[in-house]
């Protein structure tokens, strides 16, 4: 079985599918996990605190919770206090955390001038228009599959992202994680880091309290406001839309979407925070399919950390493991969980569980390490003394390397060949077709032009296909006649509907083949000289 597939059923599966203590096939590794720990120790190393913490979604928790009728769904929430923790990984959070933020509320206020007839916001979802715009580019609700081929794209890096080390977009750059650290850093800058934020919850009632709760919680909902206010600013001009939603003229459902996305972002990012990926995201269900035993991970390295213990000053290392039982990984993770218990399904792969136990390692003087990414091969061969190099080249990942550059230039030559002058042509079903006092037949025709060009056009329409020598067939658009359709003006971004009639005199309708003749409806730009064609069928009497 692959190492990591438990990771498609649960976090129960996941100990005791790989290196964990309960596990059926016990190996050497799992010998040393259930090795010695000193609980009673208070320090875990001269000078290093062991937190007296267990996981709070660890596989022997839910184990230990669980009804023994096995009925219940429920599992009771337990608030998690993560400890701040210095290092690479968490500088490299705090640095996506700075840039998403700053792409996400700034991006409304960005411009791009368009010319006097358009918006001049560079990202603007004007549902008003049936338009998007992302800087240069202008996508019509007609080529809304360019759309498509952007989640299409999205979703291959994030398979290849998967694959080749696990949960990233989860760690980093997910909104909710995003949002989640923003509002633990409040948390922690008003309340204090992890300890004074759990003396605080337990301590009474007090003017003191009740300030730091109400500080928070305030300072949570302003960033939430102004979360759900910059959402709404993608899809109507920002500074304008600013103006109105103070002075009160903003459309009702600009309101009701700041309401909206205000509560869900104090919901999710204040309140369920964890709760969200572990029990709301399908995403982790899924990832379970995205990465393999070749994946880098964020992986606990049992074989050198166990037997596990608190290290007493002089003592050698000799015949025990490296972790000290400290603890550090636990308390500054996220999740709550224990990544020693092996890889689990609430591990969102943030990496700060390195961060802690290297700055133990520095402190005890052991290398860095015993926390680390790492592939279940690797961890598996070690076992037998050996090494696995990452294999960054797998089928799957270069199955996805050759995906994306494929949809993308699909998507590229799509885009550079894209018509600016879109054609429609329906042709009336009833009735098929009407015939004229002096013999002859016409066909009624709703022709639409879509100038996507910025400038207005003019264009000619004509009709190929019905025979010319025995009675020519006339154009004519309702409303402006037959000469008007040489010279039909479409304004700037603009569609113009036209009704057209095609009509074949006497002398035409007898030199017909068939009832139902293949016609193509000609439409000409006369300022560049480009022709767009849509076929469809001119119906006549049987001849
Ligand atoms: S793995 Fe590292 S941080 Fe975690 S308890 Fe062991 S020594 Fe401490
Ligand atoms: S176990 Fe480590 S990587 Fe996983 S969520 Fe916790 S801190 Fe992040």
């Amino acid at each position: 079985m692959c190492c990591c597939s438990g990771l498609l059923i649960g976090a129960d599966m996941s100990v005791s599918s790989h290196n964990g203590p309960q596990g059926s096939d016990t190996s050497a590794i799992d010998r040393f996990i259930v090795a010695k720990s000193d609980s009673a120790s208070i320090e875990a190393a001269p000078g290093i605190e062991r937190a007296n913490v267990a996981a709070v979604n660890s596989k022997a928790k839910a184990k230990s919770d669980k009804p023994s009728d096995d009925s219940s769904l429920y599992a009771e929430h337990t608030k998690i206090h993560p400890k701040r923790v210095y290092g690479m990984f968490r500088n490299i959070k705090w640095a996506v955390m700075i840039v998403a933020l700053v792409v996400y509320y700034g991006l409304p206020w960005l411009r791009w001038n368009r010319g006097p007839a358009l918006p001049d916001q560079a990202v603007l979802f004007d549902f008003e228009n049936q338009r998007l715009f992302f800087g240069p580019l202008e996508i019509w609700a007609q080529e809304f599959y360019y759309v498509t081929g952007i989640l299409v794209l999205a979703s291959l890096s994030l398979f290849l992202v998967t694959a080749l080390a696990g949960r990233v977009w989860c760690g980093y750059a997910c909104p909710q994680t995003v949002w989640t650290d923003l509002f633990v850093w409040v948390e922690r800058f008003v309340q204090g880091d992890r300890n004074q934020r759990i003396k605080l919850e337990k301590a009474p009632w007090t003017f003191d309290k009740f300030r730091k709760i109400a500080l928070t919680h305030f300072t949570w909902l302003l960033i939430s406001a102004a979360t759900g206010g910059a959402l709404v600013f993608y899809f109507r001009d920002a500074p304008t839309l600013f103006v109105e939603m103070f002075s009160g003229t903003a459309p009702s459902i600009a309101y009701v979407f700041l309401i909206v996305f205000t509560v869900t972002t104090y919901l999710l990012g204040g309140l369920a925070r964890e709760q969200v990926c572990i029990y709301m995201c399908p995403w982790p269900r899924i990832q379970g399919a995205m990465f393999d035993d070749h994946s880098l991970l964020v992986s606990y390295r049992p074989l050198r950390g166990e037997p596990r213990g608190a290290h007493k000053k002089g003592d050698s290392w000799d015949g025990r493991g490296d972790c000290i039982d400290c603890k550090q990984c636990v308390v500054v993770c996220p999740m709550g969980i224990d990544i020693r218990e092996g890889p689990q399904l609430a591990c969102i792969q943030c990496a700060l569980c390195i961060d802690a136990c290297d700055a133990i390692m520095d402190k005890v003087g052991r290398p860095r390490g015993l926390i680390a990414y790492d592939t279940f091969e690797n961890l598996e061969a070690a076992k037998t003394g050996g090494t696995v190099p990452v294999q960054w080249l797998r089928p799957r990942t270069i199955l996805y390397m050759v995906l994306i550059p494929i949809v993308l230039g699909l998507m590229t030559y799509g885009w550079v060949n894209r018509a600016v002058l879109e054609v429609n042509v329906l042709r009336d079903r009833n009735p098929l077709f009407v015939n004229l006092s002096d013999g002859g037949v016409r066909n009624g025709y709703d022709v639409k032009v879509l100038n996507k060009r910025h400038d207005t056009r003019r264009v000619a329409v004509s009709v190929e296909g019905l025979p010319a020598r025995a009675g020519a067939p006339t154009v004519e658009i309702v409303g402006l006649g037959p000469a008007a359709a040489q010279a039909i003006d479409v304004a700037p971004d603009n569609l113009r509907a036209l009704r057209v009639y095609i009509s074949l005199p006497a002398a035409g309708i007898t030199a017909l083949a068939s009832d139902v003749t293949p016609i193509t409806v000609v439409v000409k730009d006369l300022g560049d000289g480009t022709v767009t064609r849509r076929t469809s069928n001119f119906r006549s009497p049987r001849p």
